[in-house]
């Protein structure tokens, strides 16, 4: 049974990563709090209970879920974008299409724990398999962006409603919304646990393609939300490794706990991605 026995260890932590590193907005940006703002503008901002800026890790997982799901393609794996029908990629996170290979599943198997494991992992896409799904936990995650700087106040812009057909401003429809200005930093941390090769390629090329810079948050159209991710930095654990291991399990303090990789995120990461796309160069060649 060496499915089942794969999946058994899926239950054991194998080893962790953490990418550490900077969120700094080079433009305005918001993420709206689905109310009036604290200025009494119509449209507020997410701030916490002493007034300043949240940038919710919610947010940022959602960022960069998009991001892997863009970029997935070009590695030779498959995102379902939660939409089967729309993606062609068979995944069970699309519940439609869960309900359809259901009935295949209860017919192949007695209802045995590993073998429904053994079937979710057969019809998951990579990014459900990396971000989770209804039907599977994460292995990411994403904490709240811990804020650095900003400048200390929320601005209130104006905005006019637009005519969708004649895409010309409605008479007397006005509103205004509030922005965090420009230059305001965030730490943020992304742990990823039991992660094997593939998720490193995904993951690598999303944090490359952040390091290059984005947009988060709301109104990106109208250039809000431009950002990049700055003083990226790798820390992990290797679980097999008994030395890594017992580092991890006594100590107190992350900085003691994990181990850094010799190599910089960038060789890290770019060197994972390469082994994907020559696994791909090598298959490419035997068609
Ligand atoms: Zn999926």
């Amino acid at each position: 049974m060496p499915e089942a026995m794969t999946l058994k260890t899926d239950f054991a932590l194998r080893n962790k990563l953490r990418i550490t590193g900077a969120i700094v907005f080079e433009t305005a940006w918001r993420i709206g709090s689905g109310k009036e703002g604290e200025t009494m503008s119509d449209l507020g901002v997410v701030l916490d209970p002493t007034g300043q800026p949240v940038l919710p890790g919610s947010s940022l997982k959602g960022k960069l879920r998009s991001t892997c799901e863009s970029l997935s393609h070009s590695l030779g794996l498959s995102a379902c974008l939660l939409n089967v029908e729309a993606s062609g990629v068979p995944c069970v996170s699309d519940v439609k299409y869960y309900h359809k290979v259901r009935q295949d599943y209860q017919r192949a198997s007695a209802g045995e724990l590993s073998q429904r494991l053994g079937w979710i992992e057969k019809y998951t896409c990579h990014v459900c398999k990396l971000f989770g799904s209804p039907v599977r936990r994460s292995r990411l995650r994403i904490s709240d962006g811990r804020l650095d700087s900003w400048t200390g106040v929320v601005q209130v812009r104006d905005g006019v409603v637009l005519d969708r057909d004649s895409h010309t401003a409605v008479d007397g429809l006005k509103y205004d919304y509030e922005v965090v200005p420009a230059g305001s930093r965030f730490r943020i941390s992304i742990d990823l646990e039991n992660h094997c090769d593939d998720d490193l390629a995904l993951l690598g090329a999303a944090i490359f393609e952040w390091h290059a810079g984005g947009s988060l948050g709301g109104f990106s159209s109208r250039g809000l939300g431009r950002f990049r991710l700055q003083d990226v930095d790798l820390a992990t654990v290797d679980f097999s490794d008994a030395a890594q291991r017992l580092r991890f399990l006594t100590n107190r303090t992350d900085e003691s706990r994990f181990t850094k990789p010799a190599q910089g995120w960038e060789a890290y990461f770019g060197e994972r991605i390469n082994e994907r796309l020559s696994t791909l160069g090598a298959s490419a060649k035997e068609v």
